[in-house]
């Protein structure tokens, strides 16, 4: 198996000829792209771990026969859909990589769940029923959760943990 930069330059051919093969609207709605971003991590891993090194060739594979996995039946689809979910998982469980902007949108989600909560306590509180502090605290949550998320994502981006 090709190391380093070769392995990616393969695994990079092997798209732009398949390509041609897929339906744009696939190519783009099975995030096969992805699966390049796949290779340079697993390939970065795969001296000191077992599964990655195994997902090299998993990806030669279906980087290579895309044409079969996404223009025949569902159960091919589905299958694509498997391998592409248990290299995604084992790269983010095990790998901490995640795709970009994941923490932004993670932690703007609990931002706007722990403010709207607040704000509904301290409104009852301040108010006795519901008020506009509602919102304005459920406003704060947001901003705070999403400055907090894109600093965790900007820090994965510069440590090359993104896919
Ligand atoms: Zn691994």
């Amino acid at each position: 198996m090709e190391k380093g930069k070769d392995y990616c330059r393969l695994i990079e051919k092997n798209l732009e000829i398949q390509q041609q093969k897929i339906n744009p609207k696939d190519y783009k709605f099975y995030l096969v792209g992805r699966f390049l971003q796949y290779a340079r991590h697993v390939e970065k891993y795969a001296d000191s771990c077992v599964e990655c090194n195994n997902f090299k060739s998993d990806i030669v594979h279906v980087t290579s026969n895309l044409e079969n996995y996404l223009n025949r039946s569902k159960t091919n689809k589905q299958e694509y859909e498997m391998i592409s979910d248990k290299i995604f998982s084992h790269l983010s469980k095990n790998h901490g990589i995640k795709p970009s902007n994941y923490y932004t949108s993670l932690y703007s989600v609990f931002g706007i769940l722990a403010g709207g909560f607040l704000g509904l306590l301290l409104s009852y509180l301040f108010y006795n029923g519901f008020s506009k502090l509602i919102l304005f605290v459920l406003l704060i949550g947001f901003l705070v959760g999403n400055i907090l998320g894109y600093r965790k994502d900007k820090k994965l981006r510069t440590n090359n943990l993104q896919l």
